[in-house]
């Protein structure tokens, strides 16, 4: 199966000619090619999106929306072909890429469609010195770099490829290497959908070398990232300089406070969820637990056995809950992780290792969920971002105590707060250092609302309104009433 770049409505190979291997994570093997795409291809696309902007950028929004719909339709349509092709290339289960992902790209389409029909801008009037009325012109950027990352591979590259198209620019997008298949078979349908050549140009290749050509084209006027803190320092360093609209979504290491108080059945079973959903692969998951100490030892044991009960096995297979991480080198950060996790002192309640599955997933990259005890927040094990099955459970003392630990890390994206005590939920959720709270619940997503991170975890906001204006330009347009 060889994926080929998606420039001016054509599907093309990369001009240098070079490939990568494109590895099924549950099998360890190749499946197939994708192009290692340089800087010749970015050009290409840039000059396609750009040839195509004037013309997207004034089609009537109305019409705009309508190929975002359409393209929304047949997705819905493929939507089974779309998960089986999610679940090979990412190893996760595939009855998460059936509920999760594929329906949320489906979302993503739809909601920008939508939004942009329903967007507002300001008028000022003014008095003094002289009468006057200002109004606020929202205009598409121009050429705009979506860079996504493996774990959530169709649902984050639409979340930036929906709102970027819906407000008139035009894309050069880059999935991830490890995971580039659904984002090529997307191009199929904007082209089915009736979407312009140009409009959207997708080019496949490594972060140094496609990735880095994107963020450091003149003509890409605004990138939009997904990833690791490390590369959005990179790209920041890039881009920056040259004054482009960013938004960074970056990095986390989440905290779930759970107070003796929280409805016990509940916060284990969502905390578990929100621990190891697709392997821990979400930069929402759960991965430190704070349990109030009154709590801690019965929860604790809860929250293993539930662990225990989860089915790992073939992605494919309907019933498994825990599939394949990513990459052997990912695998492998994971178990090293593990390991120095026991070298400070952790203690492994359940998991700890490699998983072996039989069949065809011999080789495949498993590894096992893993509980973790006895560790302080200030250990680098409960500091640094994992991004795997693996989570830290830790006792607090009370209320400062919970909001002193959990904001203790670098980072900053989301947090759980398990109460039934409304006041404290309001507190804690002001105190906490993240870019959103979850009160009694996680990952319950409205797509209206601003997303995004503080401290390392990123810069600026994704989603509703705050999308739109990330994609436009505010002109202010001041008119003298005489
Ligand atoms: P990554 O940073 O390695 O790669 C992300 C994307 O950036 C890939 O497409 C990659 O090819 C590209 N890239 C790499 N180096 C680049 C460079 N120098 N210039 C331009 N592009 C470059 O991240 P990853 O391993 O794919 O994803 C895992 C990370 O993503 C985790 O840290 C996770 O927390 C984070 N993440 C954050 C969010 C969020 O919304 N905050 C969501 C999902 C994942």
């Amino acid at each position: 199966m060889q994926i080929q770049n998606y420039i001016n409505g054509k599907f093309a190979d990369p001009i240098a000619g070079h490939w990568l291997d494109n590895i099924e994570p549950a099998t360890g093997k190749a499946y197939g090619k994708l192009p290692a795409s340089d800087a010749q291809d970015v050009d290409a696309a840039v000059s396609a999106a750009k040839a195509a902007f004037p013309a997207w950028s004034r089609t009537p929004v109305e019409e705009r929306s309508r190929i975002l719909d359409r393209i929304a339709d047949l997705l819905e349509r493929d939507l089974e072909t779309f998960a089986r092709a999610e679940s090979i290339d990412t190893g996760k289960p595939i009855a998460l890429a059936r509920s999760l992902d594929i329906p949320r790209a489906v979302a993503n389409f739809r909601f920008f469609a939508g939004a942009v029909q329903f967007t507002h801008s300001e008028s000022h009037v003014t008095d003094r010195p002289a009468k006057a009325l200002n109004y606020t012109l929202r205009q598409p950027i121009g050429v705009v770099g979506c860079i996504s990352p493996w774990n959530l591979p169709l649902y984050l590259f639409s979340w930036k490829v929906a709102p970027a198209l819906a407000t008139g620019n035009c894309a050069v997008a880059k999935p991830s290497e490890l995971s580039p298949m659904t984002a090529s078979m997307l191009c199929k349908l904007a082209s089915e959908a009736g979407l312009p050549p140009g409009a959207l140009n997708v080019v496949h290749g490594l972060g140094a070398h496609a990735g880095a050509a994107i963020v450091a084209h003149p003509d890409v006027k605004a990138i939009t990232f997904t990833g690791g803190t490390k590369t959005g320092a990179a790209i920041a360093a890039v881009a920056g300089p040259k004054f482009k609209h960013m938004a960074l979504e970056l990095g986390g290491k989440n905290p779930t406070i759970i107070f003796a108080d929280a409805d016990f059945d509940d916060a284990v079973s969502t905390s578990v969820r929100a621990a190891f959903s697709n392997q821990g692969e979400i930069c929402l998951c759960g991965s430190r637990i704070f349990v109030e100490q009154s709590l801690h030892d019965r929860f604790t044991d809860a929250f293993v056995a539930r662990t225990k009960e989860l089915k790992q096995g073939d992605p494919l297979d309907e019933s498994t809950q825990q599939g394949a991480l990513i990459s052997r080198d990912h695998m492998k950060k994971v178990t090293d992780a593990i390991a120095f996790a026991q070298s400070e002192g952790g203690a492994i309640l359940t998991g700890g290792k490699r998983a072996t599955i039989s069949g065809r997933c011999a080789d495949g990259f498993f590894v096992e969920p893993t509980v973790i005890t006895g560790l302080d927040a200030s250990c680098r094990t409960c500091q640094d971002e994992i991004f795997g099955p693996v989570v830290t459970i830790t006792p607090f003392a009370n209320e400062d105590d919970a909001i002193a630990q959990a904001n203790s890390v670098r980072y900053g994206l989301s947090a759980s707060v398990w109460t039934r005590d409304l006041g404290r939920a309001h507190r804690v959720a002001e105190n906490i250092e993240a870019g959103t709270v979850w009160i009694n619940c996680w990952l319950l997503r409205d797509l209206r609302v601003p997303f995004g991170g503080v401290k390392d975890s990123g810069l600026g906001r994704e989603g509703g309104e705050e999308a739109l204006r990330f994609f436009t330009e505010p002109k202010n347009v001041c008119v003298r009433i005489q």
